[in-house]
């Protein structure tokens, strides 16, 4: 897999694979996903060439993207039994790979959601309308105790709805921290920010956190981020960068909402200025959420082109800035697998 093939697989988003394929990974796939944007969704991850994406599954013969074990197109059938699978698109080979274990939610990490509900209605996001529940401490203890058994646990990293309040969330967090530092893995955090977020985090033993933009185009987010608070969220972010350090400072932003190329790369400028990795992340269009297109006409997952165009920009002005995408530890930058990653994919 090679950048070009990995922002194919990004912008079709989902695949055709037959449910045996993943049903002899069972312990290995995750469940749908309980946040943000992809929450409710089956996926599960495809590894090649030293590239991961993550990919939706479903069965529809009419797919773009469709997944066989390898051997089996040959075999008429047979299939070979090992995770090795290639991928097709349009009808024709597109690239080969293994299916790769998740721990919690992704590779090697154990990314929690503690509040799978949220008060705040984004209008891109089906939390809101999933309305989950809350886990215990206890429960989220036990799970990070689990995966830390197997071995491959490389990180913990923690996310949130708002079931309450996000100054509740941040408590949460803040009490879970704490006590997750026994295990001596990097911790990092996303949620929504408060006044003293980023301080109360990095006290407790947290080295990274994430709050998320959402969108650089102010018109958009009034739209879709009626809640929220775009210019506290980027304050908060300038705070977070001078307690936990550059390079360890990241903030998710949408592109397919309607913006402009122009608009994110003035965005993604702004961001870097201020010493804050984007994570540029495809627009999902989740059926729960039928509603954005009457806010936004013009929202559309964005093709392989625009992803490809749109990182290899964000690295040049990382690169410009000093920055650096590959030394984080924890949360999407090394997971890779929803996006291009600048310094790991491009
Ligand atoms: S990139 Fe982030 S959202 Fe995507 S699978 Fe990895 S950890 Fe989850």
């Amino acid at each position: 897999m090679d950048p070009r093939i990995k922002a194919i697989l990004i912008a079709e988003g989902s695949v055709d694979i037959e449910p045996e394929l993943l049903s002899t990974k069972k312990a290995l796939v995750p469940g749908p996903s309980t946040a943000g944007p992809g929450a409710g969704v089956g996926s599960f991850f495809f590894r090649s060439g030293g590239h991961l994406v993550r990919l939706e599954h479903r069965r529809d013969p009419d797919a773009t993207l469709i997944v066989r074990r390898i051997g089996e197109e040959a075999a008429g059938g047979d299939v070979s039994g090992d995770d090795d699978v290639v991928i097709f698109y349009k009808g024709r080979e597109l690239v080969r790979g293994r299916i790769e274990p998740a721990l919690i939610h992704c590779p090697e990490q154990a990314y929690i959601t503690l509040s799978e509900s949220c008060i705040f209605d984004c209008t891109f996001c089906p939390v809101p309308k999933l309305g989950g529940r809350t886990k215990t401490a206890d429960e989220v203890r036990r799970m990070v105790d689990d995966a830390y058994r197997t071995g491959n646990l490389r990180a913990i990293s923690i996310t949130s709805g708002i079931e309450h309040s996000p100054g509740e969330e941040v408590t949460r967090a803040v009490d879970l921290v704490k006590d997750l530092t026994k295990y001596n893995l990097p911790i990092g955090v996303s949620v929504y920010p408060t006044e003293d977020s980023s301080i109360r985090l990095k006290e407790a033993g947290a080295i990274e956190i994430k709050y998320n933009v959402e969108t650089m185009d102010r018109e958009i987010f009034g739209r879709v981020c009626a809640d929220m608070d775009l210019d506290f969220v980027l304050a908060s972010l300038e705070d977070a960068v001078s307690i936990f350090g550059r390079n360890r400072v990241f903030a998710n932003f949408i592109i397919g909402l309607g913006e402009s190329d122009r608009t994110v790369r003035e965005g993604v400028e702004t961001l870097a200025g201020i010493g804050v990795i984007p994570i540029l992340r495809a627009l999902n269009l989740h059926p729960l959420r039928p509603d954005l297109k009457s806010i936004c006409p013009d929202a559309a997952r964005p093709d392989a082109d625009r992803l490809l165009r749109l990182a290899r920009f964000e690295r040049e002005v990382l690169d410009a800035h000093g920055l650096r995408a590959d030394v984080s530890e924890t949360m999407c930058l090394p997971c890779t697998g929803c996006d291009l990653v600048p310094h790991r994919d491009v």
